[in-house]
C-alpha cells in the first residue's frame, strides 16, 4: 500500500454507491443546471478573468464603475480599482425600487418563541436610523465599531448601519467571555460598542451587558456603549458612557444619505475561530468581498425569489457575515434568523421552525448534524420538512456517515447537499458543488468555485502526485480574499504567503481524486505520520464515526519509537451506548476494515465530550497537548466549554 491511496475514488457509504448526481428535477430549475456549463464558466473565470468579472460584477450596483480589475503585488491584492459602491446600499436601497420592497428580508424567531419579520423597506428604515445614531455618536468612515449582540435582527441592522457609514465593524460572538471581548476590542481599537441587555440561550439570559462592563474595566478606549433592550432585565449602566438605543434613536430620523466608498474600503475585521492557535483579526474590504458573497449565495445555494434561506451560523462567525447578512441581502433574498439553542426546549426545535416557516434552504455545520444524530432520528422524522429543497454544510470536513444521515433524515433523499470549504480568510465559499450541476461525493467539497484556483502541493511546494495528500494552496488572488491581519502585516505575510512561495497557504491538508474532486483531510498541523504514511485526521475520524455506536471522534498522534507516530482516538458514544474494552477492540477492527491496518488506533479513549471552539470545531491541538504533555498550555480563549478539558483529563487519567 502506498501512502494515501487507501480510499477509492468514490468510497461507498454504508454499503451504498458514493456518488450522488444532482436530482434532475432540481437541475432543470437551477441557475446552473449542468456540469458543462459550470466547466465553461470556470474556465472563463481562470483564463479570461477580465471578461468573466466584467460580466459578473454587474451583480452589484456601483456608484462609479471600476476601471482596473486587479493590482497584485504579493501579498497585497487590490480588486476593482477605481470603483465606488456602498455595501449597505447594495443590500438594501437598491431592492426598494421594485417588487422586493415589501418582501421579507429577515424572518426572525426568538428562543422564547416570538416571531418578527422585517421587509426590505422596514430593514432599510431601521438601518438608516441606526446609521444616523452612530453618526451622532461620532462614528465616521474608517472608525471601528465592536458589535456584541445575540442573534437578533439588530445584529444585522448594526452591521449594515456601520457599512453605510464606511465604519468597519468587528462582530464578537455573543457567547464569548468578557476576556475574549476585551482582547478583540483592544486589538481593533474601537471607540464604540453595541450590545444588548441580554439574549436567550437554553431558557437563560446571557449577561451580555454585565460582560461588557467587565471587559471595559480599566479600558478607557470605548467612549460609548449603545445598548439594545432585548430581555427587559435591569442591567448596570454607566451614566456617561452607556445609552439605551431605544431612547437615543429618533423616530423621524429615517433618511440617511449613502456615501459610496472605494472598492478597497475596509468593511470589517473578524477574528478566526482559534482552532489552530490564537485567533487572527482578518480584514475584509468592500467590493471583492461583497461580490464573492453575492455570487456564491446565488449559485451555490441556487437562491430564487421565493426561497427562505436559513444559515444557522451566528453572525459572530464569518459564515454569519457572508451567508446570513451580506450574501443573501445583496441578492435580495429572504433570510431566517434564530436566536437560541438548537435543542431548546426540545431537540426538535430546528425541525419545528423549518416546518412552521417553510424554510427552503438549510445551511449548517457537521457538529450540529452529529449532535442531531446523537439525539436520535425520532426527533426529526415526525416533522414535515417537505419545504426543504437544498442543504448545506460548512466548518469541518463532513463525515460521510453524517452526510448520509443529513441527506436521508433531513433532506428525505430529495435535496442536494452543498459541502462548502472555505475560511474566514477567504471571505466566501471556495470549493463546493453547484447543486444543479455537480455530482456529490459524501465527504468531498468537490470542485472550485469560479475564479478559485486551488492545488495540492508537497512540502517543497511542488505539485503533489494525483491522489496524494498534501497542502492545499490557492494559486492566484480571488476577489473576496482577506486583505490582511489587522495591525500585523508581518504575520499576514508569514502565515499565508511565505510557507510556500508565491501562493496562498490555507493551513489545510487535502488530496484531489482523479475526477478533480478535493477531499479536505484536516489541518496540516494535525496530519499524522505513521510509518512514513501521511494520514489526515478526517479520514480516520470518519471511519470511527461510521461505527453505529460512535457519535464523534478526534484523532491525534503520539510519538512512537517504532512508527514515528501512533494514533490516539478520542471517542464519544451515541446516547444509550456504554464504553467497554470489547468496544475498543471492535472500533480498532472497524477502522482497520475501513481504511487499513496502518491506521489501527493504538489507544482509544472514551470521553463524554470533546473540546471544541465556540464555533463547534474540534480542537485537536488541545488533545495532542494532553496526550503528549499531560497538560494544556496553549490558547484556550475560544474553547466552548472549559470544563471539558478537566473532565477529559480525568477520564483519560491525566493530570491537568
Ligand atoms: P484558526 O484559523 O484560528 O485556527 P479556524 O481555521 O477554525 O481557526 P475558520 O476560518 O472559522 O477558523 O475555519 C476555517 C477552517 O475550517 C478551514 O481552514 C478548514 O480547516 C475548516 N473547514 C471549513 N469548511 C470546511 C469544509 N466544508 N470541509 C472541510 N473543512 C472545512
Ligand atoms: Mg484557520
Amino acid at each position: 500500500m502506498t501512502a494515501d491511496t487507501h480510499l477509492s475514488e468514490a468510497p461507498s457509504v454504508n454499503g451504498k454507491e458514493g456518488i450522488f448526481p444532482p436530482p434532475r428535477t432540481f437541475s432543470s430549475h437551477a441557475h446552473i443546471g449542468n456540469v458543462d456549463e459550470y466547466r465553461r464558466l470556470y474556465r472563463e473565470s481562470i483564463e479570461s478573468p477580465e471578461t468573466f468579472w466584467g460580466r459578473m460584477s454587474a451583480e452589484l450596483d456601483w456608484a462609479d464603475p471600476w476601471k482596473e480589475l486587479l493590482a497584485w503585488e504579493l501579498p497585497d491584492a487590490r480588486w476593482f480599482l477605481g470603483g465606488k459602491l456602498n455595501a449597505s446600499y447594495n443590500c438594501l436601497d437598491r431592492h426598494l425600487m421594485g417588487p422586493r420592497r415589501n418582501k421579507a428580508a429577515i424572518v426572525w424567531e426568538g428562543e422564547p418563541g416570538e416571531v418578527r419579520t422585517l421587509t426590505y423597506q422596514q430593514l432599510h428604515w431601521e438601518v438608516c436610523r441606526w446609521a444616523n445614531l452612530l453618526a451622532r455618536n461620532g462614528v465616521a468612515a474608517g472608525d471601528r465599531v465592536v458589535i456584541y449582540l445575540p442573534m437578533i435582527p439588530e445584529a444585522a441592522i448594526a452591521m449594515l448601519a456601520c457599512a453605510r457609514l464606511g465604519a468597519p465593524h468587528s462582530v464578537v460572538f455573543g457567547g464569548f467571555s468578557s476576556k475574549a471581548l476585551r482582547d478583540r476590542l483592544v486589538d481593533c481599537g474601537a471607540r464604540i460598542l453595541i450590545t444588548a441587555d441580554g439574549g436567550y440561550r437554553r431558557g437563560k439570559i446571557i449577561p451580555l451587558k454585565e460582560r461588557v462592563n467587565e471587559a471595559l474595566e480599566g479600558v478607557s478606549q470605548i467612549e460609548r456603549v449603545l445598548v439594545v433592550r432585548r430581555t427587559g432585565k435591569p442591567v448596570p449602566m454607566q451614566a456617561e458612557r452607556d445609552r439605551w438605543i431605544e431612547e437615543e434613536i429618533q423616530e423621524d430620523d429615517a433618511g440617511c444619505k449613502v456615501t459610496p466608498f472605494e472598492s478597497e474600503h475596509p468593511l470589517f475585521i473578524l477574528y478566526t475561530s482559534g482552532t489552530t492557535g490564537r485567533p487572527k483579526g482578518i480584514l475584509h474590504t468592500t467590493a471583492g468581498y461583497l461580490l464573492g458573497c453575492a455570487l456564491t449565495t446565488k449559485y451555490l445555494f441556487d437562491i430564487k425569489e421565493e426561497d427562505l434561506f436559513w444559515c444557522t451560523a451566528d453572525v459572530g462567525w464569518v459564515t454569519g457575515h457572508s451567508y446570513v447578512v451580506y450574501g443573501p441581502l445583496a441578492i435580495g433574498a429572504s433570510v431566517f434568523l434564530y436566536e437560541g439553542a438548537p435543542d431548546f426546549p426540545r431537540p426538535d426545535r430546528f425541525w419545528r421552525m423549518i416546518e412552521r416557516h417553510r424554510i427552503t434552504i438549510l445551511y449548517t455545520a457537521p457538529t450540529a448534524i452529529r449532535a442531531f444524530m446523537r439525539f436520535g432520528e425520532e426527533w426529526v422524522e415526525p416533522r414535515d420538512l417537505s419545504s426543504l429543497r437544498l442543504l448545506g454544510s460548512v466548518g469541518e470536513p463532513i463525515n460521510p456517515e453524517a452526510w448520509l444521515w443529513y441527506h436521508e433524515k433531513v433532506g428525505r433523499g430529495r435535496c442536494p447537499i452543498v459541502d462548502t470549504w472555505w475560511q474566514t480568510e477567504t471571505g466566501s465559499a471556495m470549493i463546493a458543488p453547484l447543486p444543479g450541476a455537480t455530482a456529490c461525493k459524501p465527504g468531498s467539497a468537490s470542485l472550485p468555485f469560479f475564479g478559485v484556483d486551488p492545488a495540492i502541493v508537497d512540502d517543497q511546494g511542488a505539485p503533489a502526485l494525483p491522489g496524494r495528500q498534501g497542502k492545499l494552496v490557492i494559486r492566484r488572488p480571488w476577489p473576496s480574499m482577506l486583505r490582511g491581519i489587522y495591525g500585523d502585516p508581518e504575520g499576514f505575510r508569514k502565515t499565508y504567503w511565505s510557507q510556500i512561495p508565491g501562493v496562498y497557504f490555507t493551513g489545510d491538508g487535502a488530496r484531489q481524486d482523479k475526477d478533480g474532486y478535493f477531499w479536505i483531510t484536516g489541518r496540516i498541523d494535525d496530519v499524522l505520520n505513521v510509518s512514513g504514511h501521511r494520514i489526515g485526521t478526517a479520514e480516520v475520524e470518519s471511519a470511527l464515526v461510521s461505527h453505529p455506536k460512535v457519535a464523534e471522534a478526534a484523532v491525534v498522534g503520539e510519538p512512537d519509537p517504532e512508527k514515528g507516530e501512533a494514533l490516539v482516538a478520542f471517542v464519544t458514544l451515541r446516547q444509550g451506548e456504554a464504553a467497554s474494552e470489547s468496544l475498543k477492540d471492535d472500533l480498532r477492527l472497524h477502522v482497520e476494515k475501513q481504511i487499513g491496518s496502518i491506521v489501527r488506533p493504538k489507544e482509544i479513549l472514551f470521553a463524554s465530550s470533546l473540546p471544541k471552539t465556540r464555533s463547534g470545531k474540534i480542537m485537536r491541538r488541545l488533545l495532542k497537548e494532553l496526550v503528549r504533555n499531560g497538560q494544556i498550555e496553549g490558547d484556550t480563549t475560544t474553547l466552548e466549554d472549559p470544563s471539558t478539558i478537566a473532565a477529559l483529563a480525568k477520564e483519560v487519567g491525566q493530570p491537568t
